[in-house]
């Protein structure tokens, strides 16, 4: 059996990754054990990053950065970062946001040339008055940040997009490569909780168009006094209805993580009834208690899990 089919029917990867866990399958409804991180599809590299600067104790923010950087600096992850899919002038602009356990939030938008939006838009968050910077604004503070730049655009990436050129038909293409849009949540041994989010976007989008993953309440949510969630999938539909931030409210009045998850997800069903699109959404939350939740649109979407105890890649329930 492939690799990625094992993962897919939702079977506990210890033996992958040899470490022990409970032979009793973690259903959604278990709180997990703290530190805990939580990511969109099968983000189990991302997670170790994350979870190994949780587990040295340092700071639940930092844990976000260490483990979105990871597809990021990965040419084979082609929905983030370097080598992601150009937009349809054939540049690679990049979105991502942050948020921490104060509330506090950056983004940025439309970035070409940096491998690493997460920090951008941390530095964002940390050393300016804004929320979000945009496009040339936000690589100029990147620049003077003392960020280096690069080309984005790899040898692969480029043949496709010349491929694509040839019919220019914009037709996303749901569940690409099943590592999609990193979306990650952590929470700390003390129950802090932050978020972080990043994304090339859809392939071949228009020049200048902006996704979910960058705005804060659609792409991620986090409120340290409830949870936290973040979206994958075509941020169109996420944006129309604030998903993330939906969910967290869902939680505030004491819904469990699934079921918010859940119920987001059928209201972006039910308020895109019409549409002829075949569209895929994905949500994870995670709540102060260590609980977790996700749920999707369509068959195919991944969650990924790492705490002391777990590294689970786990296959979403879905709606239609
Ligand atoms: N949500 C991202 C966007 O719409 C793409 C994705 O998650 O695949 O840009």
């Amino acid at each position: 059996m492939k690799r990625r089919n094992f993962i897919q029917h939702g079977i506990a990867i210890s033996a992958l990754v040899g470490i022990e866990i409970p032979s009793m399958d973690l259903c959604k409804g278990d709180k997990f054990s703290l530190p805990l991180v939580v990511s969109t599809w099968d983000n189990r590299r991302a997670n170790d990053a994350a979870f190994q600067v949780l587990h040295s104790g340092a700071n639940v923010l930092d844990a976000i950065v260490a483990g979105v950087k990871v597809p990021e600096a990965d040419p084979a992850d082609r929905s983030v970062g370097y080598g992601g899919r150009p937009d349809r002038s054939g540049r690679v602009t990049l979105d991502a946001c942050i948020m921490d356990s104060n509330g506090k939030a950056g983004s940025v938008t439309y970035v070409q040339h940096y491998k690493h939006p997460i920090e951008i838009a941390r530095m964002v968050m940390e050393k300016t008055p804004h929320v979000i910077l945009s496009g040339d604004g936000a690589e100029l503070f990147a620049a003077k940040m003392g960020m280096k730049q690069m080309d984005l655009l790899t040898e692969e990436s480029k043949k496709e997009y010349e491929a694509w050129r040839i019919t220019e038909k914009y037709q996303p293409i749901i569940n690409i490569e099943r590592h999609d849009t990193i979306g990650l949540l952590a929470i700390d041994k003390a129950g802090n909780l932050a978020g972080g989010c990043s994304t090339s976007g859809m392939a071949y989008k228009m020049e200048g168009r902006v996704g979910d993953s960058p705005i804060i309440g659609a792409g991620l949510f986090v409120d340290n006094e409830v949870g936290a969630c973040t979206a994958t999938g075509h941020g169109e539909y996420v944006l129309r209805t604030l998903a993330s931030f939906l969910v967290v409210e869902f939680m505030r009045n004491g819904m469990h993580p699934q079921k918010a998850c859940e119920k987001a997800i059928k209201r972006i069903v039910n308020k895109h009834k019409g549409t002829s699109e075949e569209y895929q959404i994905g949500l994870i939350a995670l709540d102060k208690k260590g609980r977790i939740g996700y749920y999707s649109v369509r068959k195919g979407f991944l969650c990924a899990i790492k705490n002391t105890e777990n590294e689970l890649v786990k296959d979403s329930e879905y709606a239609i």
